[in-house]
């Protein structure tokens, strides 16, 4: 399991009770289960979800049956859209065997009844995949997520098996299959101290190699002791980090859009376009992405899972009322209310909002605590970007599609001068 910034998915109304009295919870928020909590097949060195295990100690890390089923009715029951997502990670889930997830399915189908959608995901890290798994993945439509961090020599500096020994050749395998088998699948890249310097090669190998059209790129920002703010040496630089987003956006733009789907820049052009986050980490607030241990225990976010943010658990109340909460409703105001001056003036807030509050380990020039690790990297980028966006965000609005910037781009290229409008040269604007 790393960091994964959490995708806010379409949902909204008000979430209901089974009894039918509406509750004021958050208009719509994700839940992240985890059947067998920290545990994993694999031991990758950043991985921060395998010290929870502390939690529970002496646990067996294998989700109840009751649990399962009070998980999926109670997500069931607080969506009144059509569409409904059930979303399993770890740990690695797979661990817990396809039949669990058969299961699972079958009481998700009874219970959301014919007139609803579900979505399934799940996060892996693809080494268990078996041909029967696949089968059952596309049979049922889940949406895959594949953690890979580059081709081999890249990828396999930290994620590594519990004997140190490289994982690219099994999670090839597993990809292989669920693409033999038709599966949905995306790339979920980690970026840290061993990729950093190399977005494009990273990039191009997802883009060309896997035929990946859909990537998300999670930067590493893993601290030493959790309570103090030094970082481990894998952890992102935060100027490279700008690197990296900027060299795969200027490729991106070039020749990629609408067909690879990077994350990060769907997300910042909701941003300036003025659309709601779609990431939380880009959120004003956080408080609608829940953890679910294998217990039933609800934590304020997969990044708090602690003490501290221990909400309650769904199999003594439901997790509506968890989220609607007044803990939880503080834990999601305070990323804005405890945003640094540095950031409240910054230029692009609108679109960082001072990304994730696990990341706020640095202080400002000024002294004041709680600027993002990763500031100077998101600051260069979103100012690199700020011209492309603009006209994709034209482009959008006059009934067009934000890839006429390659055609724009394309043309740019024969008179060497950047379509953003700044008057700079192409190779020194954002291209
Ligand atoms: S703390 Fe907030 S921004 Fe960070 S992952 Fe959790 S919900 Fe997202
Ligand atoms: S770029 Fe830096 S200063 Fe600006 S909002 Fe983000 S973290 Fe704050």
């Amino acid at each position: 399991m790393v960091d994964v910034p959490i995708e806010l998915g379409p949902r909204g109304g008000s979430p209901m009770m089974p009894d039918s009295r509406p509750l004021t919870a958050p208009p719509q928020f994700h839940v992240l289960a985890k059947p067998t909590g920290p545990i994993c097949n694999l031991d990758c060195s950043y991985c921060f979800f395998l010290e929870k295990e502390a939690l529970y100690p002496g646990d067996r890390f294998r989700m109840a049956e009751s649990v399962m089923e009070t998980y999926i009715r109670q997500v069931i029951e607080s969506q009144v859209g059509p569409e409904i997502t059930i979303a399993w990670q770890g740990g690695e889930p797979t661990l817990m065997g396809v039949d669990f997830f058969r299961r699972a399915v079958a009481y998700a189908e009874e219970c959301a009844g014919p007139q609803r959608t579900l979505h399934h995901t799940i996060q892996t890290n693809g080494t268990l995949l078996t041909d029967e798994w696949c089968a059952f993945l596309r049979e049922k439509q889940f949406l895959v997520g594949i953690s890979i961090d580059g081709p081999p020599a890249l990828h396999d500096t930290y994620r590594v098996d519990k004997q140190g020994r490289p994982t690219f050749a099994r999670v090839h395998a597993g990809l292989d299959r669920l693409k033999a088998a038709g599966v949905e699948w995306n790339v979920l890249c980690t970026v840290h101290a061993a990729n950093q310097d190399s977005p494009l090669e990273v990039y191009k190998y997802f883009r060309d190699d896997l035929g990946a059209s859909f990537v998300q790129f999670i930067p590493i920002v893993e601290r030493i002791h959790e309570a103090r703010p030094e970082l481990t040496e894998r952890s992102v630089d935060p100027d490279a980090w700008g690197r990296f987003l900027i060299a795969v956006f200027d490729e991106w733009t070039r020749h990629d859009v609408g067909e690879v789907f990077v994350q990060m820049f769907d997300a910042a052009l909701a941003s300036w376009y003025g659309a709601p986050a779609a990431l939380c980490i880009f959120g004003e607030t956080c408080g609608n992405a829940v953890a679910l241990e294998h217990n039933g225990d609800l934590y304020s976010c997969d990044h708090f899972v602690d003490p501290e943010h221990l909400l309650g658990n769904i199999m003594e109340t439901h997790m509506v009322e968890l989220l609607a909460s007044a803990p939880q409703r503080d834990f999601g105001t305070a990323k804005r209310d405890s945003l640094p001056q540095q950031c409240r003036e910054c230029p692009v807030l609108f679109a960082c909002r001072g990304e994730c509050p696990k990341n706020r380990v640095r202080r400002t020039s000024s002294g004041e605590a709680g600027l993002n690790h990763l500031c100077a990297g998101y600051l260069a980028f979103f100012t690199h970007i700020d011209g492309v966006m603009r006209l994709m965000v034209d482009a959008v609005r006059r009934g067009g599609h934000a890839g006429e910037v390659m055609t724009m781009f394309a043309a740019a290229g024969r008179n060497d001068s950047c379509p953003c409008g700044s008057g700079r040269k192409t190779k020194h604007c954002h291209g």
